[in-house]
């Protein structure tokens, strides 16, 4: 814990404590510094309650910096460094926020991130508040103007007056009987009333006869259309699998105790109408709720029905502005909404009376954050339960490994089956395609092998639609040099570039490669961005480059030269910025697209009832992933892909292209056997001490010197085995070895990897590692506990 021991004009000393002018408070920095601070609150700003902002002198400049009190009121003796003599605190110099931004609730689960996920408190505070509510986005400021006369005595200051605009200020004031600040009248309605200008006004309050007054407004967003589909869904009635997890829900929500409820559905199987119904039980009981979705499942569709359901929502995510942002948040805030519904950051909307989250998709990874605090939404989204006393469901057609354990081994958790989709839809047929034994032409392997194209040939005639996925951006993974091999590298980063096709024609010269006509374009590097332009020959033996490998540019070609006639689009975040992304979705669901292209992307909780055929253009782009999850991660995928399809009585197929179409993984998911799977990839993780059994942290170190940075992963390694040692830990740990991806924007890259039986030995050997000494080491660090990705 820090000291904050440089100069300030109170000092606290032994003897004369009781005289001390002011409280102490404790404060968190959103800098790195893992360490609070005491500042000194003088008696004219206090209080200062545990929550608001401070804005304080920090370091050796004093340069004001804004920070939040995390503990208020400490008595002076536990003030930090109270047991050295002559410690002097700092003044704080004013307090920033006029309410709390975070309460005690959001302050517990605060620090619990704090210690859970190895990140300073002021950190997970900063990422708890959206930046536009801390910046006041969209915020205005409005004058108002009352009457400070006497009701009676009025009309005579009104007959004293001898300014004409005055007069008919006052006379306006006197009419809307603005006589106190709470009927005061917006100034410039007075202004417009009187037919005036400010000076009159000014006049009259300089004379102290008005007062005026300044109140802070946001502006009001556009409500989202309710449309007239409203309460069509009322009617549902809920199948027996439904009604057995709402009862079973509504029992857990009604004994007020923490929860958690696992729900493995299938997609289709009515999942969404269980939540709404657990949602519209909480808010009976005077409750609220949050629902959280991955940022890709966000769709209008999605929000649009919830909406549908629930009057005061707010809904959150990436796509808002600052303004809108904080418009929702300020709702939220006030108690204006009792139903939130957002990505990952979602789970810190600070409402009241929580009763109930809800995790969509639960096993998704994109519910972890990337960046500091490097925290998982679910397994936050089951603290913050635990801590409000609320349920919290989790949902998925393809649980995780480690919430399925949970279901076996903690007393919390209750797992719920819904295997059928509603109305008996019958699960789509699923075909495997083996490509190894698919003729390749002259032209290299097909990305539409003849069995995928020949059914995509029927279902444009029958016009329906079809989906096709792609996990792979771009146009090819590979420029690679047929005569000598040589393949073009990011020169920042450990990866092959990825060549893009240019729009742009000056770059559409054709050239010919190998016998082939080419395009010009454009190499990019996925982890950095850089972009080269390709050269014309190889570098090195001067002959022609050849694009190798699957993108999805390359199938939006392909699609075009075999179904000339199909109107085809290609979504991925190449190709797509957030509003042409919900424009495509739309066009597609209205029928104005045949077949829609994309990466996975398009494998999340798309409603289209006009899609028959779903092709997988290659499952193995998952498994090639050097990451344990690899199996995990492709089996969800194809399950989930295969929701996409059959949505109606219509029938659905899927196709799964592989070159591995032995690859247990592809096999299972193939035959729907989601227990077959677990109970294989179980084994597997256990015998090699992986989650769910054991807990893993991912330490990875970068720099752009080699060797300084080997020097600080030898040192890090060495700090963690005498802890291990000294602590007598059961842990194991490797490393300091190269990540995967050993270079990125220049820095080269290292991990450590520590596996341990339980969470508990991962906490005490990060808080031991934190209370020594500061974590920092001399190159750049990041923790990464429960890492969902090993790259
Ligand atoms: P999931 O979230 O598991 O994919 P949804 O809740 O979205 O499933 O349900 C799929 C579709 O079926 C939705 O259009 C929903 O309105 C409808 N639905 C849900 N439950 C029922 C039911 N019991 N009877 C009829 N339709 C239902
Ligand atoms: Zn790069």
């Amino acid at each position: 814990m820090g000291k904050n021991r440089t100069d300030t004009l109170f000092e606290i000393e032994e003897a004369g404590r009781e005289a001390l002018c002011g409280h102490i408070i404790r404060v968190a920095f959103e800098s790195a510094a893992d360490t609070e601070f005491d500042y000194l609150v003088p008696d004219e700003i206090w209080p200062v309650r545990v929550g608001q902002r401070v804005e304080v002198p920090f370091g050796r400049k004093n340069k004001l910096q804004k920070g939040f009190c995390v503990e208020s009121d400490i008595p002076a003796e536990d003030a930090f460094g109270s047991e050295q003599r002559g410690i002097r605190l700092k003044i704080v110099s004013h307090v920033v926020d006029k309410e709390p931004l975070i309460d005690s609730e959001l302050m517990a689960l605060a620090r619990w991130i704090s210690g859970y996920y190895v990140c300073p408190l002021g950190q997970v505070l900063a990422a708890m508040v959206p930046a536009a509510v801390k910046k006041g986005a969209g915020v205005k400021i409005q004058k108002y103007v009352y009457l400070t006369t006497n009701p009676d005595d009025t009309d005579a200051v009104i007959d004293e007056l001898r300014g004409k605009k005055q007069k008919a200020i006052l006379t306006f004031l006197r009419e809307r009987e603005a006589f106190d600040s709470d009927s005061a009248v917006e100034a410039a309605q007075v202004l417009k009333a009187a037919d005036c200008g400010p000076e009159p006004l000014r006049r009259l309050a300089q004379r102290q006869i008005v007062k005026m007054g300044q109140k802070t407004i946001l502006k009001s967003l556009p409500a989202i259309p309710k449309s007239a589909a409203i309460g069509t869904e009322r009617q549902i009635v809920l199948n027996d699998d439904q009604r057995r997890a709402l009862e079973l829900i509504k029992g857990r929500l009604d004994s007020g105790q923490f929860a958690v409820s696992l729900v493995h559905g299938v997609t289709d199987s009515g999942k969404t109408e269980l939540y709404i119904r657990a949602i519209q039980h909480v808010l009976n009981k005077g409750g609220s709720a949050i629902v959280l979705l991955p940022e890709i499942a966000l769709t209008a569709q999605t929000v649009q029905r919830f909406n549908e359901r629930f009057e005061r929502i707010a809904v959150m995510h990436s796509g808002l502005t600052a303004a809108q942002r904080n418009v929702q948040w300020q709702r939220i805030k006030s108690g204006e909404a009792d139903v939130v519904i957002g990505a990952r950051s979602a789970v810190f909307a600070p409402l009241s009376n929580l009763g109930l989250i809800v995790v969509d998709e639960e096993h998704e990874p994109s519910y972890k954050q990337d960046t500091v605090p490097r925290y998982n939404g679910r397994d936050v989204a089951i603290k913050r339960a635990q801590l409000a006393g609320a349920h919290c469901i989790l949902g998925s057609a393809t649980p995780s490994l480690e919430m399925l354990a949970n279901c076996r081994s903690k007393k919390h958790f209750t797992l719920l089956h819904m295997p059928k989709r509603v109305m008996d839809l019958p699960m789509p047929q699923m075909k495997l395609v083996d490509l190894t034994q698919t003729p390749i032409t002259q032209k290299g392997v097909s990305l539409l092998s003849e069995p995928l194209a020949q059914h995509l040939k029927e279902v444009l005639a029958r016009k329906e639609q079809a989906i096709l996925l792609l996990n792979r951006r771009g146009y090819s993974n590979l420029v690679f040099c047929p005569s000598c091999r040589h393949t073009l590298h990011c020169r920042n980063c450990d990866v092959t570039l990825t060549f893009h096709k240019s729009k742009k024609t000056r770059y559409e010269r054709m050239r010919t490669v190998t016998g082939k006509h080419m395009n010009y374009g454009y190499a990019i590097c996925h982890y950095c961005l850089a972009q080269t332009l390709v050269p014309e020959k190889c570098p090195l033996c001067g002959k022609g480059f050849a694009m190798i490998g699957l993108g999805s540019q390359r199938l939006e070609e392909e699609l075009a030269g075999k179904f000339p006639d199909a109107r085809v689009a290609r979504i991925d975040s190449d190709s797509m910025a957030n509003k042409d992304y919900y424009r495509l979705l739309r066009d597609f669901g209205e029928g104005r697209i045949d077949i829609l292209a994309g990466t996975q992307m398009l494998a999340k909780g798309l409603h289209f009832p006009n899609v028959t055929l779903v092709g997988v253009i290659s499952a193995d782009t998952c498994l090639y992933l050097p990451d344990f999850r690899a199996n995990e991660r492709t089996f969800q995928l194809i399950s989930q892909v295969a929701g996409r399809t059959g949505r109606s009585a219509k029938k659905g197929t899927v196709f799964v292209q592989t070159f591995l179409a032995n690859q247990p993984a592809i096999r299972f998911a193939v035959d729907g056997d989601f227990s077959g799977f677990v109970k294989q990839e179980l084994r597997h993780r256990e015998a090699c001490h992986l989650p769910p059994f054991w807990r893993l942290a991912l330490i990875v170190l970068r720099d752009m010197k080699f060797d300084k940075l080997e020097a600080a992963g030898n040192q890090m390694r060495q700090r963690i085995d005498a802890i291990v040692g000294r602590e007598g830990l059961q842990a194991t740990v490797r490393g300091p070895m190269p990540a995967v991806i050993s270079r990125v924007q220049r820095f080269h890259r290292m991990q450590i990897i520590v596996q341990a039986p339980n969470a508990a030995t991962i906490q005490r050997l990060f808080a031991a590692l934190r209370a020594e000494r500061p974590i920092r080491p001399a190159v750049r660090i990041a923790i990464d506990i429960d890492p969902v990705n090993l790259l």
